[in-house]
């Protein structure tokens, strides 16, 4: 059986990010994904800027585009267009972006087993094994990177708990009229996707279009996305890669995402972050926290320091996003007022995109200034006592109520 320092299941952001990592780190790394690179992922491809801070090499070659804003919508009316002076993202093709991570890996010595995938792992005595279609190989720590489906997640953490979100995305190749109303911006509209939004995002002579919401909200994810392409106009459009899957959201902060000689990294751990449902920066973001306290720790690894450092970085920061999605989306129309009124908290919102700012800073603000106007506290006030008659009632005629 062949040894090695760790086994790495997944080799999305997340996998190719720690595998990279400890590698670089002096350990002998095997990392596994069951699909061969490069592979398609839905997924709209949105870079936060923040990125920057957490990469020491060039994805240039990968972004198609760079936006410095957005065009929002509220159910496709009541255009506001909201533009930075500095960009706050990118836009990446999952295949070419995500292929860039796993040559990084390769490039740094990482013994990456593509198109194999992992169908068992197993702790023993001092030991984790992964067994593939094609053979079983032994490590002495195990990263689960492997998504929302992990093996290692149910096989390690069956009691770990996410917020499902349901998600439809799909491509279509555009003329330049449509990409010229793109430059530089995404277009977002608020409220026509039950606790979600939509959006379409610019990319090299093509557009990615979506939809994203909460499971439990959403009651058919393929009726969201045909009556959302309506909406923006676009029903016309071929769209390719057309394709429904989840996001986990992260929502519960006693979550466990270490234990013994295992741990979860990126969607994997839930570790999205439940307003905007970015994944691919916490992806990269809790792989590297990983990797970092297990080459520090490698004599003994102590998994509640593996687990301390995500809890500390990412949980309360991700508490915060929790509380900002539950005021937007479920109450976006009063939302988007809020917004009318306050462009500069987008700005704001901008702010944290860049890194510049966190969550916590983003929601003080959007309370302080409900606060400060009295017509948009009664505003909130009575959409709150509204939204509880409305729950109210529907739990009379279909029992209780899932939220
Ligand atoms: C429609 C949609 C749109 C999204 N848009 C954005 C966006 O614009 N910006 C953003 O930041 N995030 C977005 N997300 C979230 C983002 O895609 C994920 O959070 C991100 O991909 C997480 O990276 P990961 O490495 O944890 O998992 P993944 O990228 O899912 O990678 C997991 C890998 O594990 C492999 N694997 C699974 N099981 C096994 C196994 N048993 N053995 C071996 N390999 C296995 C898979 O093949 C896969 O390659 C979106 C998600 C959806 C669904």
């Amino acid at each position: 059986m062949e040894r090695y320092d760790v086994i790495v299941v997944g080799l999305g952001p997340a996998g190719a990010t720690a595998a990279r990592l400890l590698q670089r780190g002096g350990l002998r790394v095997i990392a596994f994904d069951r699909e061969r690179f490069p592979r398609y992922k839905p997924c709209g491809g949105c870079l936060s800027k923040k990125i920057d801070a957490l990469i020491d090499f060039d994805i240039s070659g990968v972004v198609e585009h760079t936006i410095s804003g957005a065009v929002f919508t509220s159910r496709f009316e009541r255009e506001l267009t909201i533009l930075s002076e500095r960009p706050i993202g990118y836009m990446v093709q999952r295949e070419r972006f995500d292929t860039l991570l796993v040559e990084m890996a390769k490039a740094e010595g990482v013994e990456v087993r593509d198109g194999e995938g992992v169908v068992e792992v197993v702790e023993g005595d001092g030991h984790v094994r992964a067994v593939t279609e094609k053979g079983t190989y032994e490590g002495r720590y195990l990263i689960g990177a492997d998504g929302p489906f992990s093996i290692v997640a149910r096989t390690f953490f069956p009691d770990l708990k996410g917020l499902t979100g349901v998600a439809m995305e799909g491509e279509a190749k555009v003329s330049g009229e449509i990409l010229g109303k793109l430059e530089g911006v995404a277009w977002i509209d608020f409220g026509y996707v039950p606790y979600g939004y939509g959006w379409v995002f610019p990319k090299d002579g093509a557009i990615s279009v979506g939809v994203a919401g909460l499971k439990q909200e959403v009651e058919d994810i393929k009726e969201c996305f045909k009556g959302f392409i309506r909406g923006k106009g676009l029903e016309s459009l071929t769209f390719s890669k057309l394709r429904g899957w989840v996001i986990p959201a992260f929502n519960d902060t006693s979550s466990r995402l270490a234990r013994g000689r295992v741990a979860l990294v990126g969607d994997a751990g839930n570790l999205v972050d439940p307003f905007l449902g970015e994944g691919i920066y916490y992806a990269m973001k809790s792989a590297t926290i990983v990797a970092n306290e297990v080459l520090h720790g490698w004599d003994s690894i102590d998994p509640g320091r593996v687990e301390g450092a995500l809890r500390s970085e990412l949980f309360s920061e991700f508490e915060a996003a929790s509380k900002v999605a539950d005021l937007v989306y479920n109450y976006p129309d009063l939302w988007y007022s809020v917004l009318e009124q306050n462009t500069s908290l987008m700005e704001d919102y901008y702010r944290v995109l860049r890194g510049e700012k966190d969550y916590h800073f983003f929601l003080e603000d959007i309370r302080r200034r409900i606060k400060g106007s009295f017509i948009l506290w009664l505003k909130v006030a009575s959409s709150i006592l509204i939204k509880k008659v409305k729950r109210f009632l529907r739990a009379g005629t279909r029992g209780p109520s899932r939220r």
